[in-house]
């Protein structure tokens, strides 16, 4: 298995895994140093190489496998290995699961919120499908030596990984980003280069609403002249699912994928996806979970663990395109929703007419901001839902639900080291009563959980 960086030491060492790191390689110990290997198992005895020492630690590349654990299964045939997004791939689905419940423990071992050892934490939910469940793909496109390249960079280099298969990836969106790619190669557009080409293509993002087979496309240019770009767009719109085609530009220093400035060039402006009995428009810079078949079961967890009751104000905190309080606003007397991109809140104020809900308010602006504001205006809140990005819960927003106190709270989280620092505070009113693991990306080391909070009595 030959999936190390030309950059390396030459010396192979033999390293036996301990356990798993928080991103699912395997640890072991060099000379008393922690080693990380990204593929390797616990209880394997692997060849591994020195790509980094830093002070702390070792960063190494699994070179072959001497003592291969039980639980190792076969990766998927054709993909690289080292490719971001399948950092467990190699490991059988009910030991992801495992691992998955076993880095919520560690993160509140690591934090040690109140009573954080009596926490009922239940086994992680499987996805209803392993593989081919991403309705989205946003891949980076290469052209070096006349060479077309569309897929992902390697973790942490500048890489590009050629990806004609990605096996989480949902078919139809991964055919037409490879479509997409034969059309730049037909009409030969120009294609971004850092050091060849100071404008051109850069990512080319393809979302499907799995529900109608709708496909939205967004073409992510350096740079706003862009020869062809007509042409090229009307070629893609022939492609059989694609219902818009847009164009967002970037600039060389921007470090998000993203630029501030979309237009639409052809079709409608949004896609429309189902969830249990609701309908959502999407366009394309608002937020969608990735995972369309999951997420009905993460929105039914997160709803019955939050008790609501007809008379309660329920506030969901980061709302993207409303779905969460579009699916509980019939359980409530109203809902209000805020979400910092303006797009989003355009789309969850849509969401809320297409779907006939009468309750429901969305607001543009941080959570941390809005929230305060709402309270000093005299608002109470019976109940909270937020589903923060990576960063969790900001200190002023902790502060805020601390004061008023509602009293159910679901925290949706993506990240358990951020979930497990903001219980620490918001267990000086709050007990922990659940936290349930539910696998929205299988494969990956990402972990996804809902928890029940509950105010305690005085
Ligand atoms: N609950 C939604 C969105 C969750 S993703 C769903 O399930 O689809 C998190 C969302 O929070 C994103 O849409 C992001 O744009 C938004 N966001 C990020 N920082 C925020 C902040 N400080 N305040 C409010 N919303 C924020």
């Amino acid at each position: 298995m030959k999936n190390y960086p030309q950059k390396f030491e030459k010396k192979e060492l033999m390293i036996t895994i301990n356990r798993m790191g928080i991103n699912g390689e395997g640890l072991g110990y060099y000379k008393k140093k922690i080693m990380f290997i990204p593929g390797a198992l616990p209880g394997e005895v692997v060849i591994a190489r020195i790509i980094k020492e830093n002070p702390r630690y070792i960063e190494g590349a699994l070179v072959r496998i001497k003592k291969a654990s039980p639980d190792r299964v076969k990766f998927p045939a054709g993909v690289d290995p080292t490719v971001g997004g399948l950092e467990l791939a190699h490991l059988d689905y009910a030991k992801q699961l495992k691992f998955k419940t076993d880095i919520i423990r560690e993160s509140l071992e690591k934090f040690h919120p109140r009573n954080y050892t009596k926490y009922k934490i239940k086994n992680t939910i499987p996805a209803p499908a392993q593989w081919h469940y991403r309705a989205k793909a946003s891949y980076q496109v290469e052209r070096r030596g006349g060479k077309l390249k569309l897929g992902l960079y390697r973790p942490n280099s500048h890489d590009l990984i050629d990806l004609p298969k990605m096996p989480t990836q949902s078919p139809l969106t991964q055919t037409i980003i490879r479509q997409i790619g034969a059309i730049i190669t037909d009409l030969d557009m120009p294609v971004f280069d850092i050091r060849t080409h100071p404008f051109g293509i850069k990512t080319v993002v393809v979302r499907e609403a799995f529900a109608t087979k709708e496909v939205q496309v967004t073409i992510i240019t350096v740079g706003n002249k862009i020869p062809q770009l007509k042409q090229f767009a009307e070629a893609i719109m022939k492609i059989e699912h694609v219902k818009s085609v847009f164009h967002n530009v970037t600039e060389i220093e921007n470090k998000k994928m993203w630029g501030y400035h979309t237009e639409k060039l052809l079709g409608q402006d949004k896609i429309t996806e189902k969830l249990l009995d609701k309908e959502f428009k999407l366009s394309p810079e608002a937020f969608f979970q990735l995972n369309p078949e999951q997420t009905k079961n993460l929105y039914e967890l997160a709803l019955k663990n939050l008790d609501l009751t007809p008379d309660d104000t329920l506030i969901d905190a980061y709302s993207g395109v409303g779905t969460i309080g579009i699916l509980a606003a019939d359980r409530v007397k109203k809902v209000i929703g805020m979400e910092t991109i303006p797009e989003a809140v355009e789309d969850a104020k849509q969401n809320v007419k297409l779907n006939n809900v009468k309750n429901a308010d969305y607001l543009v602006g941080k959570a941390e901001r809005i929230l305060p504001e709402l309270k000093e205006e005299g608002l109470n809140f019976d109940a909270l839902i937020v589903d923060p990005p990576r960063t969790g819960l900001d200190r002023q927003l902790i502060k805020t639900i601390l004061d008023v106190a509602p009293k159910t709270f679901v925290y949706i989280s993506c990240n358990p080291s951020t979930l497990a620092r903001d219980l620490v505070t918001l267990t000086d009113k709050y007990d922990v009563r659940l936290i349930q693991s539910i696998d929205m990306f299988p494969q990956t080391a990402r972990v996804e959980a809902v928890v029940k909070l509950v105010l305690r009595d005085k």
